[in-house]
């Protein structure tokens, strides 16, 4: 017997029709010229709740156009910062409007709860309103100690055309992570969702126009990595790509884009380690475990996915996890109390239970779940929570990104080893360290190689805070002030005061 808290199919309404989706491109909403169009069927109920038009070249390459044009001809780029954060403002006031009808869309297409959904929607429009501030207090450098003859100036400007390509896990939220950057910089933009969530960007894209955006100036175009994706990566006229989703894909979009020396910015996957010392405050330790490995189901580049323990608590920790994770609420994402949802594809819920059962083969122990999960009334796909103890750093279960409802519980004696745990995956995006003593919190996080460390907290997130990967979770930074710098230019201007150049050439006698 599981003994876990389910949450069984809910009687909200499901929609009798898909959702119609289509592409903005220069300010238009269009279908694909070959009328080719994909659905998306909830995760979590298995109907369909999405008829999207399906990019291709031509779809893609007019907006790639759109875009270039309208930064060319100057319509967002020179209009002042003061109007570019008038309108992220108001695009901030229309999320906060229609926060429901986007959650409840994000929730069919991702099958994440309704009420995270709602708290990341809100999230989302305060990024917005962030980066509008950011677009008022952009400024670059003055200097004007260069000798009396010289002011040296360095001019802040937008890169052009940027490249927006989105994954299915936070749809609503990583799109507000670039987008509202990029436009406060003065940059155009060409947005791809990723095919399983369209929905959401859609509905962004329709907010834009309200909110009185140039046409041009936004364009997205849905479809798939091939050859939407593909062709954003490689076209001369994009000047740079931010990217978020796999380390695979990343690395083939830095290649893609060699050719043309786009600039590239990734926010890819993460191993992240929690690491618990002796002294650590187990009873807030324990819910931050439970809080990093299911939140969003562990489709979460952030998910703290393994914990590093040390020996003398290793066991207490495993079991009160154990007991804590038959708490959280595993169902019906359409229900309020709902903590943990839908897997977002039986592809993925293969891909989980196989690194599950690959840890078992290898030698780890499986104390909680470890298989597919029936909720009662949805014909749908679900993982259960699962612990692994008895991992070792050489099984993938420790090492790759699972993106699963999965915890990997691994053992140290030594700050050197836990060290070493913590830096011995290929990624560098997340970690946290569980301690009562300050020295030993600050010796964790100056030798641990992460773009984000928490103390004594885990998944903490701020607008004002920068937010990347180290290693082979990415490059470049989104969020604060760090955020907007990925979209600019830097121009350096020397200025010569008064003719007090000594002439180069003096002529012969
Ligand atoms: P991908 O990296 O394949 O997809 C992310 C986005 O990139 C999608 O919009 C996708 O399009 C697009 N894409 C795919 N191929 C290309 C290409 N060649 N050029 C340009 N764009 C492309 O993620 P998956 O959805 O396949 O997930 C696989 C794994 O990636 C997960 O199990 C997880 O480990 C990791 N991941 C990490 C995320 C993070 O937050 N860092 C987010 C999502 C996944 P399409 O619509 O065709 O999928």
């Amino acid at each position: 017997m599981l003994d876990l808290t389910l949450v069984a199919a809910t009687d909200a309404a499901l929609p009798t029709e898909p959702a119609r989706v289509r592409h903005l491109i220069d300010g238009g909403w269009r279908d694909s010229a070959d009328g080719a169009t994909f659905e998306r069927t909830s995760p979590a109920h298995g109907v369909v709740v999405t008829r999207a038009a399906k990019g291709g070249a031509a779809e893609t390459d007019a907006a790639i156009a759109a875009a270039r044009d309208a930064f060319d001809d100057g319509r967002w780029s020179e209009l002042s910062g003061k109007a570019r954060a008038t309108l992220l403002l108001k695009v901030a006031d229309l999320i906060d409007r229609d926060r429901e009808r986007i959650a409840c869309i994000e929730t069919l297409e991702a099958g994440k709860p309704i009420a995270q959904a709602r708290a990341e929607i809100e999230g989302a429009a305060d990024i917005w309103r962030y980066a509008a501030a950011l677009a008022r207090t952009l400024s670059g450098e003055s200097h004007n100690s260069l000798g009396p003859d010289m002011l040296g100036l360095v001019l802040k400007e937008p890169i052009g055309v940027a490249a927006i390509i989105c994954p299915w896990n936070f749809p609503f939220l990583i799109v507000s992570q670039k987008l509202p950057f990029a436009l406060a910089a003065g940059c155009t933009a060409v947005v791809k969702p990723s095919e399983m969530t369209p929905s959401t960007t859609a509905i962004l894209g329709e907010l834009l126009m309200e909110a009185g955006l140039p046409a041009g100036v936004v364009n997205i175009v849905l479809g798939h990595g091939e050859p939407v994706g593909a062709m954003m990566t490689t076209d001369p006229r994009v000047d740079m790509v931010t990217f978020t989703g796999s380390t695979a894909v990343g690395k083939a979009i830095v290649a893609a884009a060699a050719p043309t020396l786009k600039k590239v910015s990734l926010e890819l996957g993460g191993k992240n380690p929690q690491v618990l010392f002796p002294d650590a405050d187990l009873d807030s330790a324990i819910d931050a475990i439970a809080f990093g490995v299911y939140f969003n189901a562990g489709e979460c580049c952030n998910s703290g996915s393994r914990i590093i323990v040390h020996e003398d608590i290793a066991e207490t920790v495993t079991e009160r996890v154990v007991a804590l994770s038959r708490k959280v609420a595993f169902g019906d994402p359409l229900d309020e109390a709902t903590q943990v949802g839908a897997i977002v594809s039986p592809a993925h819920q293969q891909k989980i239970d196989g690194y599950v059962k690959g840890a078992v083969a290898a030698g780890a122990t499986v104390r909680l779940g470890g298989a597919p999960l029936d909720v009662p009334g949805l014909g749908g796909q679900f993982y259960q929570p699962t612990v692994v103890a008895d991992v070792t750093p050489d099984m993938a279960i420790a090492r790759e990104e699972v993106f699963g409802p999965v915890l990997s519980v691994l053992r140290f004696r030594t700050m050197d080893e836990a060290v070493e745990l913590a830096n011995g995956a290929a990624y560098g995006l997340s970690a946290g360290v569980w301690s009562e003593n300050v020295h030993t919190c600050l010796e964790f996080t100056r030798r641990v190689r992460a773009g984000t460390v928490w103390t004594n907290t885990w998944m903490d997130g701020f607008a004002e805070l920068p937010f990347g990967g180290m290693k082979e979770s990415g490059q470049g930074r989104e969020l604060g002030r760090y955020g907007l710098e990925e979209f600019l230019e830097v121009k350096t201007v020397q200025m010569r005061i008064g003719r007090t150049r000594a002439p180069w050439v003096t002529g012969r006698g």
